[in-house]
Parts: C-alpha cells; structure tokens; sequence
C-alpha cells in the first residue's frame, strides 16, 4: 500500500511599498513671468512604509522635487515652486513618483498654459470634494488681483439650494488672498454641484465663476472613531492641532472627532487665544519652539502661565505607536478611542530677579536669567537711567517675551 502525503508550498510576493500618483492637475493655468507652485499628491498603495520623492520636470528639463514618508495607505500632497515662465502658450511638464530617491513607479503628463494676467481670477479651489454624511464642507480658496490697484473683491459661493455665502475683503495690486468657506453637512447622499464667483466691487463686475462638485457618501467600510482632545488646563487658550487619518484630514480647534480605517496622526500642535491675554499666557510646545500671544508682553506684575506640553496619553487599540518631537502617529488603529494631548502648567507671579553687572561706564551691561523660560539675557541701559531707576529695570526677555524686574543693586 502507497501512501502519500501532500505538502503545499505557498510562495507570496515580497510586501513591499508602492507609490503612485494619486492626484495631479491635467491643465495647469498659470500667469506669464510670475512664479508658481505645481501641486500633486503621492499614495503608498503597498503594504510597507517608505520614503517617496516627487519630481516634476518642466519643458527645459529644470527639476523640482520634495520628499515625504508615507505609511501604508496613505496620500500626501507636494507641492514645489516652479520657476516663472515668459513667453504665453503651451507647455508639457511631467511627474515622476520615486520609492526612495531613484526608483521610478509613476510617471504622469501634464500641460502648463502661460496666459496674459488679467483681472481677478479664483486661482485654486476644489473642482471636485467628497464628504461623508455627517461631514461638513470646507475648503479654501484662492483669489488674486492681477490688477494694479486695491479692489474690493467679493466671494460668492451658491450651494445647490441657491443659498448664498459671502466673503467680502480688499485684496492688494497682484496679490493673492486665501479664505476658508464652511458649508454645514448636507446630510443626504448625493451630487450636489455649487457655483463660486468673485466679483470686483470696486469696479462693478463679475470677474471670475467657477463650479464645484460636492458628492456627499455613505461610508464603506466599517470605521474606528478617535476623538482627539487635551487635558491639563481650561480655555482659553484653545489648543489647535492637525489631524490625519487614512480617510480624512482636520485642522481644527480641539477636541476633534475623526474616522480611522488604519493610521492616525496628531502635528503641528499650536495654542491660540482668540482675545486679549490678559492673564500673560505663555506656552511651550517643545523645548526649542515658543509660542505665544504676540498681544501680550506681560510686564512684571502680570501672572503668567507657563503651559508645557508633556505627552500623548492614547486610549484605543493599536499596532504601533510613534512619537518624535511633537507628531503622534498611530498605525493598525482597530477600536474606537481617544487621544489625549497632556499639557501641565506653572503660574509665575510678581516677577523679580538679581541681574550681574558685566561691564560699567556711561552705559551698564548686565545679565539676568528669566524666571519663566530660563534663558539668560543680556541688556545695556545707560547708567543715569538707571539711577533714576534706584537700580531697578524692567527688561523683556528675549526668549518668551514676558518681563521681569531686574535688580542690579
Ligand atoms: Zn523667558
């Protein structure tokens, strides 16, 4: 009797990263001699994080590229300026994706038209923009005076049920204007097209009308929900962050409430306050970076608060978790949860330090270490002043622009 026993070999194709070409623009319309950026967007569609270059190449072979890392499913946008053009007509430009620096996988073409400027244009906004039901609408535009001079220029976006949302704001000679619009969620599935128009109201004209196409969606996909908040004191400030993920992106005031199939990144944690700081906020986001209410310069006798912040606390179920100076990022996120900003705070009152003379003659060099930051400054004043002073100055620190009374007597 034979017997015979079956062994299966499986022979899988190396996991690897992919790049392609996501989204690039087929007709690029641009200005004679003025200088212009070329937008593209880069996705990994492989199943290993990599780092992935962009190159665009111009019709006299000039080269424009950036570089980014990409996780597994995700897309990012590049956008390198280009060298102004200044004869008008038609120009073939290319794309090229690189895994690396050197390993081409995608190639595209795309045409430069160089036009006369003229009048007022809309210079970027979405053609076309997928939201999910609960989702609102927002997008920016771009709008640029080529003439030479001041106009007052209104935008005007017509959603699909002719309600009219309008942004009016003086723009100066060839400049161009960014503006935010926010449409509330539409909330049923569907396509939905809008009109965007720029009128001149200096001169009485319409300038410019474009249409944008809203698709409103149903999720796929089962999804995770994070929420994205911080702990460690009370608004204001408000704490500002980007948020990403595999299906959608925010940068918004905190806390943020966003979907996840996979990743999820935190960056460009920024805290604002949106009135007078009457309290002297300062805040710290990380040890090299200050960030601070322009507003303020709190003198000596202000209380200020000293906000740092300390780390990320994530409550969800993940594969792995990165943080490298202040960018949280999250892969293989499989459960709802939240994310955590943790900040802590310090109060500093009536502040007071001894500074030390370091040269003396009509004019009086000292040092002194700032109480909140901890840098130490460097000021001269002229000694009659400071006589008249009894010896005491009030002084800014460099650093964190809050000041101290320094002593020197
Ligand atoms: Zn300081």
């Amino acid at each position: 009797m034979v017997r015979s026993k079956t062994i299966t070999i499986v022979v899988r194709k190396r996991v690897e990263a992919k790049i392609i070409i996501s989204k690039y623009p087929t007709i690029l319309e641009v200005f004679r001699g003025r200088p212009f950026n070329v937008k593209f967007s880069l996705k990994n569609v492989g199943e290993l994080g990599c780092y992935a270059t962009g190159k665009v190449i111009d019709h006299r072979g000039y080269e424009y590229s950036d570089s980014v890392t990409l996780l597994p499913g995700e897309e990012r946008e590049i956008s390198v300026s280009a060298i102004k053009i200044d004869v008008e007509g038609s120009y073939k430009w290319t794309i090229r994706a690189y895994l690396d620096t050197f390993k081409l996988q995608d190639e595209k073409t795309f045409t430069v038209v160089v036009k006369k400027p003229e009048g007022i244009k809309i210079v970027e906004y979405p053609k076309e923009k997928t939201v999910g039901l609960e989702e609102a609408v927002v997008f920016d535009v771009k709008v640029r005076n080529n003439y030479e001079e001041m106009k007052t220029v209104r935008l005007e976006l017509v959603d699909h049920e002719g309600e009219v949302r309008k942004k009016e704001f003086p723009i100066s000679p060839d400049t161009t204007v960014l503006k935010e619009f926010y449409h509330p969620k539409i909330g049923k599935e569907g396509t939905y097209t809008w009109t965007l128009r720029a009128v001149n109201v200096t001169d009485g004209k319409l300038e410019d009308s474009v249409t944008i196409k809203i698709i409103v969606k149903k999720p796929e996909k089962p999804k995770y929900t994070v929420t994205v908040d911080w702990s460690g004191f009370s608004k204001p400030p408000y704490v500002k962050a980007y948020v990403q993920s595999d299906i959608s992106r925010r940068r918004d005031f905190l806390p943020i409430t966003i979907n996840t199939e996979g990743w999820l990144r935190v960056s460009e944690i920024v805290l604002t306050t949106r009135r007078p700081a009457t309290e002297g906020y300062v805040w710290q986001i990380e040890q090299k970076k200050w960030v601070y209410s322009k507003s303020s310069y709190p003198p000596p006798d202000t209380p200020v608060s000293l906000i740092t912040f300390r780390r990320y606390s994530v409550n969800l179920s993940y594969k792995s978790k990165k943080v490298s100076d202040t960018v949280l990022t999250l892969t293989g996120v499989s459960s709802n949860g939240s994310v955590t900003l943790e900040f802590s705070v310090k109060r500093f009152g009536r502040r007071e330090v001894k500074g030390e003379i370091i040269e003396s003659n009509e004019t009086v060099r000292f040092r002194w270490k700032c109480p909140v930051c901890g840098k130490v400054n460097e000021n001269v004043e002229d000694k009659d002043r400071l006589e008249a002073l009894g010896w005491k100055v009030a002084e800014m620190c460099k650093k964190c622009d809050v000041q101290s009374y320094v002593y020197l007597r």
